[in-house]
């Protein structure tokens, strides 16, 4: 019962994305069938459909802020029944035997997890395609429940931008009284507002866009400061517990290290290689600073962000767009020009 799913995929770095038609795994006995609904617009698919980072294969389908129904189960599927709705994140698979993956930190699993598109399958080494198609196979272990009452095209990104600013936030113990500042006003960003202002956490954006304040507030910025203003970025000297910095390309991450509290850590999630320039030690040992990295998050910490965002009633603010306008998004996201999550309807692909 092989499936047959349309899709959209990019067969090279210069190409748009166009229609194309691939075929899904039979199910194995601990897979869950899912007939996709939404799927929300990372800036990582765009590097990968672009070859940004040198390592897509071709073709590739993007796409890993799905959220669906369920519409079979294997066998020895325990945690979920045909017609719930379900999430699938940035990973499909992973050894589940090394540490990392027993502590439920698969995305740091030894032998690597399987990333949702542009990786292999573990045990038919096909390679995976994403959520810009009708449907997927996944293993339990790497579904997630949706909480009731959530708003579902405004979940789609938590699987993805809520998760990876969720698990820094998490992991530096952001609470009451914590000073969190985000770098960066995208998808990941406004996630990474909303979260931390949940957490009870002062909350200010570092930004390049004055004319995004306004929305910075809504969101759950408590200041907003213009990063290209020297005085602006001298006025929050020694302030912040955590930064989140989820700018996309290279850039200049000294400026932001004398805003860290002694102690405080940087943390980028955004751009992936070399600094340039390159970081000065004198300002991080002068105040026991970090800079950091951080990957998603694993499946757990990824169930205990929908139940938190349940409980909170948070959604990601997002545009609704067809499956056709995909090229068209890529491109005002390359502008910094989306509010804040392009997601993608997949009864487009029916139309
Ligand atoms: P996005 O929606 O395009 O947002 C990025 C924001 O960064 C922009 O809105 C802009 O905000 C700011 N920005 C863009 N170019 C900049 C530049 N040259 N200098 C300074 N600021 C700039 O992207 P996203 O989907 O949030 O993803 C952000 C990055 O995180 C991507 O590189 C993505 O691949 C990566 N990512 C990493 C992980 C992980 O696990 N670590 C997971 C998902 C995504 P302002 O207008 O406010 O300045
Ligand atoms: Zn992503």
């Amino acid at each position: 019962m092989t499936m047959d799913v349309h899709g959209y995929a990019a067969t090279s770095p210069e190409s748009d994305l166009a229609p194309f038609q691939f075929e899904r795994r039979d199910p194995r006995p601990d897979d869950v069938v899912i007939d996709i609904l939404f799927c929300g617009v990372c800036h990582s698919d765009l590097h990968t459909a672009r070859n940004d980072w040198g390592w897509t294969t071709y073709p590739i389908v993007p796409g890993h802020e799905i959220i669906g129904r369920v519409t079979s189960v294997g066998p020895n599927v325990t945690r979920f029944r045909v017609g719930d709705h379900v999430g699938v994140g940035c990973m499909v698979d992973s050894c589940r035997q090394c540490a990392a993956c027993k502590e439920g930190l698969e995305q740091y699993c030894e032998q690597g997890p399987v990333f949702t598109y542009g990786g292999v399958d573990r045990q038919d080494r096909r390679p995976t395609h994403g959520g810009y198609s009708d449907g997927i196979v996944v293993s339990e272990r790497f579904v997630v429940k949706i909480p009731d009452g959530l708003d579902l095209k405004g979940v789609a990104p938590l699987l993805c931008a809520g998760i990876t600013t969720w698990s820094p936030l998490r992991h530096w113990k952001v609470g009451e009284g914590s000073h969190v500042a985000v770098a960066g006003l995208g998808g990941l960003g406004h996630m990474a507002l909303k979260l931390a202002k949940a957490l009870g956490a002062h909350v200010t954006l570092f930004t390049r866009s004055p004319g995004k304040e306004q929305d910075a507030r809504r969101l759950g910025a408590d200041q907003v400061v213009l990063s290209t203003d020297a005085a602006q970025m001298a006025g929050v000297a020694r302030r912040f517990d955590l930064i989140i910095d989820t700018v996309p390309s290279v850039h200049d991450v000294g400026p932001y290290v004398p805003t860290l509290a002694i102690g405080g850590t940087l943390v980028l999630v955004g751009y992936l290689g070399n600094l340039d320039p390159m970081l000065n030690t004198v300002p991080m040992i002068l105040g026991r600073k970090s800079v950091a990295g951080s990957l998603i998050g694993g499946l757990p910490e990824t169930q205990e962000l929908l139940e938190f965002c349940g409980a909170h009633g948070i959604t990601a603010d997002v545009e609704v767009i067809p499956m056709q306008d995909i090229n068209a998004a890529y491109e005002r996201m390359l502008k910094s020009d989306v509010k804040y999550r392009f997601v993608i309807d997949m009864a487009s692909l029916k139309a």
